[in-house]
């Protein structure tokens, strides 16, 4: 292994030429919820970055986007993968931004940009760990592989079909992987991700007489936005919080004693007054404090309504009684619940309770996690160490959700970045740190090399 400082230098050096990459990335409008006009320029600039490394490429068609996968011509016995994304949230509110998205710029050590902190930083912090090692070691110690779709911000609707027919490519016993994102909290301390919930999202929609009608037949004509009302009501005991939905705990495995363990560390971070007044709430469900709020945020499933719509919408009154009503809804589901089980539970709930309730679309992942037992976490852990000066907090699973599941289900996968708590991911001024792009670049670098040592 190299010093430390070594790779520090190396950071430091060529720092111009990393954010040259990050920013001719940044400039490509990846949205691809506007649809994917902008992918192949962003394959073009991909390929230039990786041939740039001596690696192989190719870019694989789907039904969407297509995919960029990259190797290493190397033969060792370990693999290094990376998942990432080249898409990018929709920039709006374009007012919002202090200088325009897809305009990055460096202002007072922070690089601001449309993407930069989900997910083409960690692309190209990615990137140059590899030149690190490849120019202080001649050549790599594991092979590096990379998987880069472009529909991650509109729920990865084509990577199952992509990595059920390329099993031999992705997974190996010797392959760990590093997933998309991850940063420091609101102490400055390094996270590491072990997983994500699950996640079932619904559209719901409830229908009446054959138009809307005027609302003097309130009082013989039944409407559709009450009975919709009614049966969301069901399905959450508000006083609990618990959801009301028949054997919908049942599949839920009891937490391991990592998993618990690490929640109470997570415990010992938490300002709980401070997250109370950025969130503009008086109190959490229930007034629930420390261990219990926390074992709650990470270890409970939830049902939230996301959008309900129905009848007159504009300003002013209208007396109408309406032909439909929708609602949105999620369910964030935790290990191992299914948005399949969910759904099924969910038809036979509104059946046997006789609600009218049409199921209009679905989609969801499993949850997924890679248990805190695996050597990989301990490697990780000692890496962040030793390049950050601190312990990194390991969270179980996010509660948000993500594919991850399609790669957990076969080899470890871990999720850090190069973000922070003010990253305003999705946000206008979406931003990282200039100093935690060079650290993440050094610690990936280390990490290759413990790999390979072990
Ligand atoms: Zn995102």
């Amino acid at each position: 292994m190299v010093l430390l400082k070594d790779l520090e230098k190396f950071a430091e050096k060529n720092l111009d030429n990393a954010l040259e990459d990050l920013f001719k990335l940044t400039r490509i409008p990846t949205v691809t919820a506007k649809g994917g006009e902008y992918s192949s320029e962003a394959i073009t600039e991909l390929n230039r970055i990786f041939r740039d490394l001596d690696f192989e490429t190719l870019t694989t068609e789907t039904k969407g986007e297509p995919v960029f996968t990259s190797t290493s011509k190397t033969d060792k016995p370990k693999t290094l993968l990376f998942y990432d994304h080249y898409d990018v949230q929709p920039a709006e509110p374009f007012d919002q931004w202090t200088s325009p998205p897809f305009e990055p710029e460096i202002r007072e050590g922070m690089i601001y940009g449309r993407g930069v902190a989900d997910n083409k930083g960690n692309i190209i912090a990615r990137v140059y760990a590899i030149k690190m090692i490849q120019e202080l070691h001649g050549e790599l110690p594991v092979n590096v592989k990379f998987i880069i779709e472009g529909e991650e911000e509109v729920s990865s609707p084509n990577l199952k079909e992509y990595v059920d027919s390329h099993h031999d490519f992705l997974f190996s016993d010797q392959t760990s992987c590093i997933w998309e994102f991850g940063g420091t909290n609101t102490l400055g301390m390094q996270e590491i991700w072990g997983g994500v919930k699950g996640i079932c999202y619904v559209q719901l929609k409830t229908t009446g007489p054959n138009r809307d009608l005027h609302s003097a037949y309130g009082s013989i004509v039944e409407n559709p936005a009450n009975h919709l009302v009614a049966a969301l009501a069901s399905l959450r005991n508000d006083q609990t919080d618990k959801i009301q939905i028949e054997n919908f705990y049942n599949p839920i495995i009891t937490p391991s004693k990592e998993v618990l363990e690490a929640i109470l560390k997570i415990k010992d971070t938490m300002d709980e007054e401070k997250q109370k007044e950025q969130l503009g709430i008086k109190k959490f469900i229930g007034d629930l404090h420390g261990e219990e709020l926390l074992k709650k945020y990470y270890l409970n499933p939830t049902c939230t309504i996301c959008g309900i719509w129905s009848g007159w919408q504009g300003e002013g009154g209208k007396t109408v009684l309406p032909a439909e009503a929708h609602a949105k809804l999620d369910f964030r589901l935790v290990p191992n619940q299914t948005p399949e089980d969910v759904i099924q539970m969910l038809r036979d709930h509104f059946k046997k309770n006789n609600f009218n309730v049409e199921i209009e679309w679905f989609d969801g992942y499993r949850p997924a996690f890679t248990p805190l037992s695996v050597p990989f976490v301990g490697l990780l852990k000692e890496t962040m160490l030793e390049v950050y000066g601190h312990t990194p907090i390991i969270h179980p699973w996010s509660p948000a959700s993500g594919p991850l599941y399609l790669f957990a289900d076969h080899i470890p996968v871990l999720s850090i970045g190069v973000a922070h708590v003010g990253s305003r991911g999705h946000a206008p001024n979406e931003n990282i740190k200039v100093e935690d792009f060079k650290q993440g670049q050094v610690c990936l670098a280390r990490l290759m090399e413990k790999m390979a040592e072990t």
